[in-house]
Parts: C-alpha cells; sequence; structure tokens
C-alpha cells in the first residue's frame, strides 16, 4: 500500500476545505472504508491524503421531512435497514441494503460510500490486466475475456462494468437525490444524474466535482414506495452481488388496475437501470406475468449479451415478474 497523509475531519466544511486545499494527489474521503481500504491494498487507489468523516457530526440521522424520508450519508446501512419509518415508508429501501454485502460490513459501511463504491469487475481490481476504467486508453480486458457478470444494458466498446450499489438501485425506482457540499457550496443531485455510464471515458462514474462531499439523501414517499420490494438473484443468497435484481413499487386503483408503478433494475447495467418504458406500458393495466413480461421486452431490446452473459436477460426478465408479484400482494 502506497504512503499516504490522513486527517480526521469534525465538520464537513473542515472535509470539503482538507480536501480542496490537499497538495497530495488523488485525496479521497473515508467513511466506513470498506470499498476504499480493499482497492487501496491492492494498490488500485492510490489515494495521497485520506480525509476521514467518521467523526463528522449531523450525518448520520434517518427523520421525514415534508413527507420524504432523509436519512444521513455517514448513516451505518444497518441502522437505516433497521429504522422504522424506512420499513414503514419504503420496504425497497431496507430490504435492498439487506440484500447487500453481510451484516458485518453493513454494521461498518455507509449509505453515502455504498454509492460510490466501484465495480467489482475483476480486471479493475487486478492491476496487471488492461483497465480502461483504471488507465484510459488501455483497453477493456472484460470485452474479450470473462464476461458472465458483466453489463448488458448501458455498456460501451470501452467497459462493460456493473453498477454494484443494491441500495443505488432501490433509490432509482423511487426518484431520489443526493445533497452535496464542495468547494463551491451545496446542490442537490438527482439518484438519475448521479452514476453515469461508461460511454469512451469509463473513468469518470459520476457527476460530482472534486472535493463534493454527499451529506444526505432524499426520497420522495409515494402509496407506490409503500408497497414496494427488492428482489435480487445472485450466485448465493447472501455476500454475493447481484447478476439481476429489481426493485418494485406498485399502486393499484379502486379498481385494481395499476394506478402508479415504480421499476429499476440492478446487476444488469452500467448504472441502476430505470425501466421507464416498462412502467409507461404497465399504468391502467391490469397485471399478469405475461403483461410484465411484454412491458419488459423494450427495455431489453437495447441489451448488448455475450455468450457468457446473454441467460441474463431472461433473468432480469423473471426477476421483475417476481418482484411484481410480490408488490402486487402488499398493494391490493
Ligand atoms: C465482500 C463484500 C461484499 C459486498 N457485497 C455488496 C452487495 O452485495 N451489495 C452492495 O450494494 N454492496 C456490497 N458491498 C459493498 C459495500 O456495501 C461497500 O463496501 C460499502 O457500502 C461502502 O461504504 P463505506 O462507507 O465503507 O465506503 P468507503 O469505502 O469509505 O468509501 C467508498 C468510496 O466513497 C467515497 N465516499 C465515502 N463517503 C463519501 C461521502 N459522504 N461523500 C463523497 N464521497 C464519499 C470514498 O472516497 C470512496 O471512494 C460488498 C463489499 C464487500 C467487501
Ligand atoms: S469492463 Fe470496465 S472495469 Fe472491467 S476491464 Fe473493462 S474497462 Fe475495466
Amino acid at each position: 500500500m502506497r504512503p499516504f497523509t490522513y486527517t480526521r475531519a469534525r465538520s464537513a466544511h473542515e472535509a470539503v476545505t482538507a480536501f480542496a486545499t490537499s497538495t497530495a494527489d488523488r485525496p479521497h474521503y473515508l467513511s466506513g472504508g470498506t470499498a476504499l481500504i480493499d482497492l487501496m491494498k491492492l494498490s488500485v487507489e492510490t489515494p495521497g491524503r485520506i480525509i476521514d468523516l467518521t467523526d463528522v457530526p449531523d450525518l448520520d440521522f434517518v427523520r421525514e421531512e415534508d413527507g420524504d424520508l432523509i436519512v444521513g450519508a455517514l448513516t451505518r446501512m444497518s441502522d437505516v435497514a433497521n429504522h422504522p419509518l424506512v420499513g414503514a415508508r419504503c420496504p425497497a429501501l431496507v430490504e435492498s441494503l439487506r440484500s447487500g454485502a453481510s451484516q458485518q460490513l453493513r454494521n461498518m459501511a455507509r449509505v453515502g460510500g455504498n454509492l460510490l463504491q466501484r465495480t467489482r469487475c475483476g480486471y479493475f481490481r487486478s492491476v496487471e490486466f488492461p483497465c480502461n476504467k483504471r488507465q484510459p486508453g488501455s483497453g477493456c480486458s472484460a470485452l474479450g475475456g470473462l464476461n458472465r457478470g458483466h453489463a448488458i444494458l448501458g455498456g460501451s466498446d470501452h467497459c462493460i462494468a456493473v453498477y454494484p450499489s443494491d441500495w443505488a438501485v432501490a433509490l432509482t425506482a423511487f426518484d431520489a437525490s443526493v445533497a452535496v457540499v464542495g468547494p463551491n457550496g451545496t446542490r442537490s443531485v438527482s439518484i438519475h444524474d448521479l452514476i453515469v455510464p461508461p460511454g469512451d471515458t469509463p473513468d469518470r462514474e459520476t457527476t460530482l466535482a472534486p472535493g463534493e462531499l454527499i451529506t444526505a439523501i432524499r426520497v420522495p414517499t409515494s402509496p407506490a414506495a409503500r408497497s414496494s420490494t427488492y428482489r435480487k438473484v445472485g450466485d448465493r443468497s447472501s455476500y454475493a452481488f447481484a447478476l439481476a435484481s429489481a426493485a418494485v413499487g406498485l399502486h393499484l386503483d379502486a379498481a385494481g388496475a395499476v394506478g402508479e408503478v415504480r421499476i429499476a433494475l440492478g446487476g444488469l447495467g452500467t448504472v441502476p437501470w430505470r425501466a421507464w418504458d416498462a412502467e409507461r406500458a404497465l399504468v391502467g393495466a391490469r397485471l399478469d406475468d405475461a403483461s410484465v413480461r411484454a412491458a419488459l421486452e423494450p427495455e431489453f431490446r437495447s441489451a448488448r449479451t455475450t455468450a457468457q452473459n446473454a441467460f441474463r436477460v431472461g433473468l432480469g426478465v423473471e426477476t421483475v415478474v417476481e418482484a411484481v408479484a410480490i408488490a402486487k400482494e402488499s398493494a391490493s
């Protein structure tokens, strides 16, 4: 591991200032450290300065404001998952958090850091392989290599790495936003704009400017959020990243037809994937497995698959079908 200097920030302002005035190359914030320290040990991340956020007060909370859920960025994944308000307002958020990592990791990791974890692509994590995301212009080892778990949606000729967070998928279904503070002040960023597809610059993963710090996550609640679920399919039922996942929220009208539906896909795309077309096709429909499969068909038209990962089109569709059936039970 490369030597680095260490600063323990005592406020968000102090953290942002430490970042902005750092003379070391590649300064990094640290929250739970469960993603960053791993990558430092692998020499994939080589920050010259670490700015530890864990002593920053006031960013560890869950509350309701104007009907929205607000979660501090330094709240532990397990504390958010166990919070009764979150379970009551949006079960999919709880289930997405509980489906990720392990209990020990969730006790350590924070919900802000979770959003900014980097891909689990094995070539990205092994410095001996070419990887455009780690070293721009070096090539993508996954395109002609092992890509069973790689993205089938949103990839490019330069990178097909899956975006890994489960929590972000549930946030995407319910139009969350993140509050950010940085050297140029504060702003709010929609979850739909936070993570960007690779295009021809896979090293650029988010729309955050250098030194911007996530302080909170805001989730609007709605009847569909209250009848929601997160379904995840992986090689194991725990301690494994998704091969396919779906966050679904549903509200049925008085006649039993779809009033509002939210669908986001995880484990399949380079970004958390909102199934806008499928949602539009389902509003007003009477739900059954066939109508959900038909609505999803256009979503996967743009899928770019390989011999190793083509099975995940069908897996993705059936994961949504199952999640919709669960959400329908709770909405009825
Ligand atoms: C074995 C294993 C299995 C896992 N399985 C899953 C899984 O199935 N699903 C899943 O979703 N996740 C999974 N994870 C990932 C885990 O959830 C993340 O490691 C964790 O959420 C990262 O949070 P952290 O607080 O530890 O982040 P850190 O490691 O501290 O930081 C991660 C990144 O975010 C930046 N950062 C942190 N906080 C902020 C902030 N507030 N503002 C701006 N930048 C910030 C850091 O600079 C760093 O770049 C797994 C991890 C491991 C090790
Ligand atoms: S898929 Fe992306 S992260 Fe993986 S090797 Fe290719 S460029 Fe690197």
